[in-house]
């Protein structure tokens, strides 16, 4: 039995501001259930293919030119960010974006602005956030400007969950943190995955710690998939140790 895709871009173009052809083709699947790895060095074109699914080139003056975005099996290239996190499918930024002058509560609040259900979901969500990420639950006063980088990036996250989403499309969620941190962030990924069905397509530099967690992968480079297999395999290919694991 073939496991259901909940995300699938079929050659998708992207250009900014009316010229540069940033994205030329570009291809993947996420299986239901599935951790997904997109690779490749800086400016390989992940973090616009992440944007280019959750409808967030426009701010930047890119657009998809050409090709099809499917989330649950509809098409979703029409709709804007917001609806289509209402239907479950959530970015959460390279650079963690949480807003500095707010606690990191009043952080996670704000990623349940687009529920309709009541407070006390609301609520029994924030104590899922809190047990995923104990650390959060220490400093939930705290402003979240002066946490540290490892907080900030778990408050992201956490922001994210309160939506309630299927999906979380993970931007370099390494990006500054120490290895050890790195596994932290990671382990939960692998948590949320596991417990609550949450689906990722992750954008990672980090090729060694992305692959230990994903199951399956895509290596880009200049707006192309140039290799993908299931993470195992990917460890074990020759060009991928040389130029992405660092052991030759
Ligand atoms: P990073 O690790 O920096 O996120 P990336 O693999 O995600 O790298 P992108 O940020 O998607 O790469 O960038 C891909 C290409 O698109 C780069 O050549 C970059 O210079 C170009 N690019 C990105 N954003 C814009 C923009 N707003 N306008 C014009 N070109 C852009």
């Amino acid at each position: 039995q073939v496991a259901e895709d909940i995300l699938s871009i079929n050659n998708i173009e992207v250009i900014y501001d009316h010229v540069v052809l940033v994205l030329k083709g570009v291809s993947l699947t996420v299986p239901r259930g599935g951790i997904v790895a997109l690779l490749g060095a800086n400016g390989a074109g992940k973090t616009t293919t992440l944007k280019a699914i959750s409808n967030l080139l426009q701010a930047e003056r890119g657009e998809v030119t050409k090709g099809n975005i499917e989330f649950q099996g509809k098409q979703v290239q029409a709709l804007s960010p917001n609806e289509l996190v209402r239907r479950g499918c959530i970015q959460v930024m390279e650079g963690r974006r949480c807003f500095g002058h707010l606690s990191i509560e009043d952080n996670l609040m704000t990623g349940a602005y687009t529920r309709t259900d009541g407070n006390a979901e609301i609520k029994r969500d924030l104590e899922m956030v809190y047990d995923y990420f104990p650390r959060l639950r220490e400093r939930r006063g705290s402003q979240a400007g002066y946490t540290s980088g490892g907080e900030q990036q778990m408050c992201a996250v956490g922001r994210a969950l309160m939506s309630r989403p299927d999906m979380i499309l993970l931007d370099e969620p390494s990006m500054g943190l120490a290895p050890q941190l790195q596994e932290e962030i990671f382990e939960i990924v692998k948590k949320l995955n596991k417990n609550e069905g949450v689906s990722f397509l992750l954008a990672e530099q980090n090729t060694n710690v992305a692959l230990k967690y994903a199951t399956y992968g895509y290596i880009m480079e200049a707006g192309r998939i140039v290799l993908d297999g299931d993470a195992e395999s990917l460890r074990e290919n020759e060009d991928v140790k040389e130029f992405y694991l660092g052991v030759g």
